[in-house]
């Protein structure tokens, strides 16, 4: 069964090290059971911030 991991980064800051996420890009959660799951969590986790963020099979499972 397949899972899924959800990557944000700041489009902002891009890769300002100084930026968000140390100008790169941080995994904010893994092993979601459903697509559906992992977006509904990146959505509420990007809120109003300037994050986008793409949802990713994760390879691990
Ligand atoms: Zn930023």
């Amino acid at each position: 069964m397949r899972k899924y991991k959800v990557v944000v980064w700041c489009e902002v800051c891009g890769l300002n090290h100084e930026g968000c996420f140390g100008g790169g890009t941080e995994t904010i959660g893994s092993s979601y059971e459903t697509w559906e799951d992992a977006h509904k969590t990146a959505a509420e986790y990007c809120g109003d911030h300037p994050y986008s963020y793409r949802v990713e099979e994760d390879d691990e499972y």
